[in-house]
């Protein structure tokens, strides 16, 4: 059983959000969804970073410590460990989660090279205004097996990082 902490956004009877989140809780096997606290917050990050919300929440799931301030520094900080255009904040990492990261990176790295080594050599076409050109194909195949790796190692280190 995992549990499932987010903040959400109240939703009137027509089904839209009517702009107040309420950090929440709730089993993926189910049962009650847990509200952290009864403010208005006004935005998703707010409402993530109520600490009666935390508080009730860690409390509900027994896992304080996934809200621990001292485990997040600031995006604006040099301390940050990794990147993350939707977050505003970033745990910090443990070394076997760091080790981890690097390891997904490096066969990632791996792979890349490897459909790279596979694309084909610029092809010599004579000169032009005195400097020889090559003519390169475009390996469409290649490309999109590049580009898909790249997804599965953002999608890994996510994972690891979340
Ligand atoms: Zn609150």
């Amino acid at each position: 059983m995992a549990w499932i902490v987010q903040p959400l956004e109240k939703c009137g009877s027509d089904g839209l959000g009517i702009g107040i989140f309420h950090l929440t809780a709730k089993s993926d096997e189910g049962g009650p969804l847990y509200v952290g606290c009864d403010h208005d917050h006004a935005s998703a990050d707010d409402a993530q970073a109520c600490q009666e919300a935390r508080r009730k929440i860690g409390g509900i799931t027994g896992f304080p410590d996934g809200y621990d301030e001292k485990r997040r520094v600031d995006s604006a900080s040099d301390d940050r460990t990794a990147n993350n255009a939707v977050r505003h904040s970033y745990r910090v990492l443990s070394d076997a989660e760091k080790a981890q990261m690097v390891a997904i990176k490096d066969k990632g790295a791996e792979f890349l090279n490897l459909i790279d080594s596979l694309r084909t050599p610029p092809e010599p076409a004579g000169e032009a205004n005195g400097e020889p050109f090559a003519i390169c194909t475009f390996d469409r195949e290649l490309t999109i097996a590049a580009e898909k790796v790249e997804e599965a190692v953002m999608w890994a280190v996510k994972h690891i990082t979340a």
